[in-house]
């Protein structure tokens, strides 16, 4: 199992008092798995995936991945764990605005201590969105979807084992998400695991053995077990 959640809650205070973002959350997945997650807005969704990534520290339960618990190990470690292991994309990721598009798809190597040259996957990756003419342009000179789909693109430059991607075609338009689509499914097909956060059911249907994770009020549940 490359990710391991046992018995998995995060607590915050709300304007009525505690309550459970995530609840007592047990699951386990595979290494090659494509996992969706669905839930209602609110349901914990974010928090989940935050929790699984190491952002976020569970106040019980553990995260393990690749049989290694998030928080039992030194920060550096949890750091290094999260910079290589992990590919995040974020629900309202954005560009640094001072970078180009290639500066920007590179950026996350510099804290990986990646020392090579780069630059050729990250023209790959952008072929595979449709934005290879856009190496150098800056991202005020891309629309509103283009940066997503770098800030997409980005997350697969340090070829990690797992990506975790909290909505993230939700803004785009069919065509767009149609090529963020099949670029899953192809680093799908090579192994990557992914968890992906979504209010489209669709999304599931394009990937080869999509599982589902369902998330309400903070309890998980699995669809298809
Ligand atoms: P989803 O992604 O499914 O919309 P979230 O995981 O973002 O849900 O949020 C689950 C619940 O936890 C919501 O009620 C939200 O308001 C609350 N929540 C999320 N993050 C925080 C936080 N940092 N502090 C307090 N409450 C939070
Ligand atoms: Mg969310």
């Amino acid at each position: 199992m490359i990710i391991q959640c046992k018995k998995l809650t995060k607590t915050y205070k709300g304007d009525e008092g505690a309550f459970k973002a995530v609840n007592n959350a047990t699951f386990s997945v595979k290494q090659g798995d494509f996992v969706v997650i669905l839930g209602h807005s609110g349901s914990g969704k974010t928090t989940l995936l935050s929790l699984v990534g190491g952002l976020t520290k569970p106040d019980q339960g553990e995260v393990l991945i690749n049989k290694v618990s998030n928080w039992q190990q030194p920060d550096h470690c949890l750091s290094t764990m999260r910079n290589k292991t992990i590919g995040f994309i974020f629900q309202f990721a954005s560009l640094i605005p001072t970078l180009n598009v290639l500066e920007n798809m590179v950026l996350p190597l510099c804290f990986a201590k990646h020392h090579h040259d780069h630059t050729e996957l990250a023209y790959d990756l952008l072929e595979q969105i449709g934005l290879a003419d856009k190496g150098t342009a800056f991202p005020a000179q891309l629309s509103g979807g283009q940066q997503r789909r770098v800030a997409i693109a980005r997350a697969f430059m340090n070829q990690p084992e797992i990506i975790l991607a909290d909505e993230p075609t939700g803004d785009l338009d069919e065509d767009t998400e149609g090529e963020i689509l099949s670029l899953f499914k192809k680093y799908n097909e090579n192994n990557t695991t992914f968890m992906v956060v979504t209010h489209n059911n669709d999304l599931g249907k394009s990937q080869n053995s999509p599982r589902t994770l369902h998330i309400r009020q903070g309890v998980v549940s699995s669809g298809d077990m």
